[in-house]
């Protein structure tokens, strides 16, 4: 279980960046790293295209898995977006989550992006603190 996720700040505008652009749409990614610190974000397109959920596009998901692989990194986080809430896990993200991997959601309100981390595990959602640094 990693016990924090470490970011850049360009790290997280990407993905702020990337999930304002898909409203209405869930927005989602992947985070590659080692031990507990983010190296590379990846975007993948929601295959399901729904502002309530997202399904990761299977062939890019699988490509972003080879391109970890051959960096010789590992897959720390799973990020997706809440248009419209809420901030938590939702029951279907619980009932989803198949990675012992960061849950990253970003949420929307009034107008400002942000995101909380979360290991799920048993059905149960833990809050895994983001650290933001320089570069
Ligand atoms: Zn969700």
């Amino acid at each position: 279980m990693i016990q924090q996720l470490a970011l850049s700040k360009t790290q997280w505008d990407e993905m702020r960046v990337h999930v304002a652009k898909q409203v209405p749409l869930e927005a989602c990614g992947l985070l590659a790293g080692k031990n507990d610190r983010v190296e590379k974000v990846l975007l993948v397109r929601n295959q399901a295209q729904s502002p309530v959920r997202y399904v990761m596009d299977p062939y890019e998901q699988l490509k972003t898995f080879s391109w970890i692989e051959s960096h010789d990194l590992d897959l720390l986080g799973i990020f997706h977006s809440h248009p419209i809430g809420p901030e938590t896990a939702s029951v279907t993200d619980i009932a989803e989550a198949a990675y012992e991997v960061v849950y990253l959601i970003w949420s929307l309100s009034g107008g400002i992006w942000k995101a909380r981390g979360f290991n799920i595990e048993d059905g149960q959602a833990l809050d895994v603190p983001l650290v933001i640094h320089e570069a």
